[in-house]
């Protein structure tokens, strides 16, 4: 069923956002020192908070993208990942970051790192603006988190819903 607009309701706002980005943006600066990582961006929904996340940052640092395409409907992971587009620059030898929006299953990054492990990077870690435990089916070890959002489908701040709402600035959930 399509959710409408009267069923969202605003849960962390854009100063909350803002807030937590900087937060995290000090901590991996910091675990960085003297370190060039690699931020791995899981698109399409990580774009905002990559782009937040990324300007923050004190250390230098280099940038790519993969997507992940799931089969199934829109709000429920079916657990088959497959990847449509892959990283360009080589990740070899190299600290890694990989960057989501939201883990929900788990199934999605758990196929990613899967991936990104198998070129031998120097280390990955996981950093994710929210981390929704209730559904998870993968265990999977997270090293930096914005929120925890027990259940509910959000949207807002790069997370859609068919494709819509990824503009709004605050994140809202749906009702
Ligand atoms: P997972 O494989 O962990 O179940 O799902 C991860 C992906 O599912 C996220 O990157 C996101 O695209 C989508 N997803 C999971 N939960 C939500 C949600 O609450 N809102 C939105 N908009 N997407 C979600």
């Amino acid at each position: 069923m399509e959710k409408t607009d009267l069923e969202r309701r605003l849960l962390i706002t854009r100063q909350a956002i803002n807030q937590r980005v900087k937060e995290i943006a000090l901590e991996i600066s910091s675990d960085y020192k003297g370190k060039e990582p690699v931020l791995i961006g899981v698109l399409n929904g990580v774009v905002f908070f990559f782009a937040d996340l990324a300007r923050e940052l004190s250390i230098p640092m280099t940038l790519d993208f993969v997507r992940a395409a799931s089969y199934g409907s829109e709000m429920i992971s079916s657990g088959t990942v497959r990847l449509t587009k892959d990283v360009e620059i080589p990740i070899e030898g190299k600290p890694v970051i990989l960057i989501e929006d939201i883990i929900d299953t788990g199934l999605t990054l758990d196929h990613v790192v899967g991936l990104l492990r198998e070129r031998n990077p120097e280390s990955v870690k996981i950093c994710t603006l929210i981390d929704k435990p209730e559904r998870r089916e993968k265990t999977v070890s997270i090293d930096y988190c914005g929120f925890k959002i027990e259940k509910g489908y959000l949207v807002g701040y790069g997370l859609d819903q068919n494709q819509k709402y990824r503009n709004l600035p605050d994140i809202y959930i749906l009702e």
